[in-house]
């Protein structure tokens, strides 16, 4: 089984109390541990694959809080560094639809330094791109770009999730489609939501965005869906993969349940030409992720409610 490196961020949520309120009005929060990359990394962990974070937490006991959730989940966390600036804090509220609305005070996770002696460790094995604030700039930014370049030359299957989120780019939508290009370019696998591959692509019609994604080069595209399930598209075949019916409460971490679950089951194949092939498999891999992605929103919280490989199978 290959290891799945996750690069991004880990970061204190404040999850507001009152359901349904809005940051405004909202008193009393949770301490909770979010992050797409993290929850990617957790997600892997807790079916049973092995997945290692890079990123970085304050030196302080939110910091401590972070990692040893990770370390709960079995991932190993001995690429993870500590930095003099505070944990990065994001404030949270979920409304009735299970959305989430929220403010971000940046810390330590922009902080993460390139470390040049992962390099040896990509080869063979997978790196994941969770994107969201990396594009931002800062070491981070810098260290993932130098992380992209080692995972290249070292042929890791590499993963791409953009994680664009409106409030931080408002603006900005230019800059962040350009900073994107790149990963999408040489990614394996690109995971976009309906609006991030509208707007990255342009296109509003699906066919004609996942064709443009396909020429800029990624082999594999899913395109999550929500209840509706994911859109599946190689250069050979292109359909809607049904998800199962839940009731949601609180969709967070359900797209890095779904990206985790395929993480998981791609590392454990030998050759990505014989996995391209197969529509059958595929289709049963990304059958599972969306499993994965339901039963996530079913419960509040992004880690405590990623499945288990026993709450999948059954
Ligand atoms: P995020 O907002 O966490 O970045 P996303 O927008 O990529 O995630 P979603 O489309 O919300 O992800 O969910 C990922 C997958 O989880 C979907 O493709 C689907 O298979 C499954 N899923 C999500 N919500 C539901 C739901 N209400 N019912 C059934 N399946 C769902």
């Amino acid at each position: 089984m290959k290891k799945v490196f996750c690069i991004g961020e880990l970061l204190i949520d404040f999850v507001a109390e009152n359901q349904g309120k809005n940051l405004s009005v909202a008193k009393e929060f949770t301490k909770k541990a979010g992050g797409a990359p993290a929850n990617v990394a957790c997600a892997i962990s807790k079916l049973e694959g092995k997945s290692v974070f890079v990123g970085c937490v304050g030196d302080d006991p939110f910091g401590d809080f972070l990692l040893n959730i990770l370390e709960e989940n079995k991932v190993d966390t001995s690429m993870a560094q500590k930095s003099e600036v505070f944990t990065t804090l994001a404030f949270v509220s979920i409304d009735e639809d299970g959305e989430r609305d929220f403010v971000f005070s940046r810390g330590a996770d922009k902080e993460l330094k390139y470390d040049s002696s992962l390099k040896k460790d990509f080869k063979n094995n997978m790196v994941h791109f969770g994107a969201a604030t990396a594009m931002l700039g800062g070491n981070l930014e810098e260290a993932y770009s130098r992380y992209f370049f080692d995972a290249l030359t070292k042929d890791s299957f590499i993963s791409f999730d953009p994680n664009y989120r409106e409030d931080l780019w408002k603006n900005k939508e230019e800059a962040f489609i350009k900073k994107c290009m790149p990963f999408i370019q040489k990614s394996h696998l690109g995971k976009f939501s309906l609006e991030e591959a509208r707007l990255l692509t342009g296109k509003r019609e699906m066919d004609e965005a996942c064709a443009f994604l396909h020429d800029t080069g990624v082999a594999i595209i899913v395109v999550t869906l929500g209840k509706e399930g994911t859109l599946l598209s190689t250069k050979h075949f292109r359909k809607t993969i049904p998800s199962i019916e839940v009731t949601p409460v609180d969709t967070t971490g359900a797209g890095d349940a779904f990206i985790g679950c395929m993480l998981k089951q791609i590392s454990e194949h030998d050759s990505l030409e014989t996995l391209l092939e197969s529509e059958e498999e595929l289709t049963q891999i990304v059958s599972k992720a969306n499993k994965a992605g339901a039963i996530t929103t079913t419960n509040f919280g992004a880690i405590e409610s990623l499945p288990t490989q026993k709450q999948l199978d059954f």
